[in-house]
């Protein structure tokens, strides 16, 4: 294998065989491959994509790079749920613990930092001692005994996706239908339930793309036997209120504690329900909510969510004391500069804003400073006042308040009219086709 010939033929609209995959897979996981020649057969895909039987055949080699977390011993359902990534979505958090604690087997394995944006394994090392890089098997045992795992790629899990994925979110190639795809389903070990995100905060912004994602990954999965529903949820605007790890954490323990932001809770109750329902728990997802809802109010999610952190080497005293959590010396107030409505917030402009502050990377080798980021308590067709605290800066010197303070003017738009947001969930996607969501009754 010639690697500048695979590239070449790729740059110039070819296709990769099954087995040229695996060879060259093999070879960079292995150290073989430089970056660079990687870096450029990443943008060659970015533009001229791959057809299905490529992805099928890249997915498999991502997926036969590492060792395969074995749960089959395992009676109980076990499902995962993945985010084609977003700002402030700390559903993973949340829905982690919530459908464990209802005797679902959730072997999660998530992602850092990505582009603009948040990674849930960022979110979960801004907990004093937590480790996600779990061996496979301390998180099997972990599995066994609590039901759950929140771990990440490593040298012995999903190599490939660990090194390909650094690799995309520092040379400008996340956003291609393939290699999300592809990234996505590699680690998707257990039956898969994935949020494609919508609108201008997402990776993918066009309805054709974003529905040949969902298509892409239930393929993916339907050739391992593994279902997947896809339901599409709004990234027009950032999800809760807080945009940055430990922040993000605050507001996940405040979830599981039953004091969730209400879009939030939306998505985390609707994409929960579907886990309930591929676990076979409930015969239509609409009739897991009061189980999921008494879960929260019973508190038996936040203890769950308590052995979680604990099983994992971090301080298990953050659910009941947020204050051991990392916090910015640094917080200020942005105002709205005048009065009217909410016409957007971006979720890009924040999302690069955090990374600005210093909680995300700029290159594979930076570190991530957990304390720092945004708060937004207002939502696109909010009415607010000249004068009203629409944000909060959190940072780690004078610096970053004005950095934090500028990107915050540049992220938030207000209107003189009332603009509508894009539906908060729009659809749910199957192997059988597409529906629009209908949330229960109750909600
Ligand atoms: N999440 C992943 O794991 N990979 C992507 O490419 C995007 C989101």
């Amino acid at each position: 294998m010639i690697v500048p010939r695979l590239i070449e033929r790729k740059r110039d609209g070819g296709r990769i065989s099954e087995a040229e995959w695996h060879e060259l897979i093999n070879a960079y996981t292995a150290g073989n491959v430089p970056d660079y020649q990687m870096a450029a057969l990443l943008m060659a895909i970015f533009f001229r994509g791959l057809d299905g039987e490529e992805t099928y055949a890249l997915t498999d080699s991502m997926l036969a790079s590492g060792s395969v977390l074995d749960l089959s011993h395992i009676k109980a359902p076990r499902i995962d749920k993945h985010s084609t990534g977003g700002v402030g979505d700390k559903v993973s958090l949340v829905i982690a613990p919530l459908v464990a604690s209802l005797d679902i087997v959730v072997p999660m394995m998530s992602g850092r930092g990505l582009g603009h944006t948040g990674g849930t394994l960022d979110k979960l090392e801004s907990i004093p001692g937590f480790h996600t890089d779990l061996t496979l098997d301390r998180a099997r045992a972990q599995i066994e005994k609590i039901g759950c795992a929140l771990i990440g790629q490593t040298g012995e899990i999903a190599p490939a996706d660990r090194k390909l994925y650094a690799l995309r979110d520092t040379s400008a190639t996340v956003e291609a239908v393939p290699l999300i795809a592809a990234s996505i389903m590699s680690k998707k070990l257990a039956e898969g339930l994935t949020d494609i995100k919508r609108g201008s905060g997402s990776f993918i912004t066009d309805e054709k793309s974003e529905l040949a994602l969902a298509r892409a990954m239930i393929d993916l999965g339907a050739r391992r036997k593994i279902p997947v529903i896809a339901l599409f949820t709004a990234m027009d605007r950032p999800l809760g209120f807080a945009c940055g790890n430990s922040l993000e954490v605050i507001e996940s323990i405040e979830s599981l504690r039953g004091n969730g932001p209400d879009d939030l809770m939306e998505v985390t109750y609707a994409l929960a329900a579907e886990m309930l329902f591929l676990a076979g728990k409930v015969s239509e997802p609409n009739d897991a909510w009061p189980v999921l809802r008494a879960a929260i109010t019973s508190g038996r999610a936040l203890q769950k969510f308590g052995e979680i952190i604990e099983a994992q080497g971090g301080d298990r005293a953050v659910i009941d004391d947020i204050t051991r959590l990392p916090t910015a010396p640094f917080k200020n107030e942005y105002l709205a500069p005048r009065a009217g409505y909410i016409a957007r917030v971006s979720p890009r402009v924040v999302g690069h804003g955090i990374i600005s502050l210093g909680g995300g990377r700029r290159t594979m080798h930076d570190d991530v400073d957990p304390s720092v980021g945004f708060v937004i308590p207002v939502k696109p067709g909010d009415q607010v006042e000249k004068g009203q605290p629409i944000g909060t800066v959190y940072a780690r010197d004078e610096k970053g308040l004005a950095v934090g303070r500028r990107a915050l003017s540049e992220a938030i738009f207000i209107a003189d009219s009332p603009v509508a947001p894009l539906d908060l969930i729009s659809h749910r996607i199957t192997a059988t086709g597409r529906e629009k969501w209908k949330a229960p009754p109750s909600a």
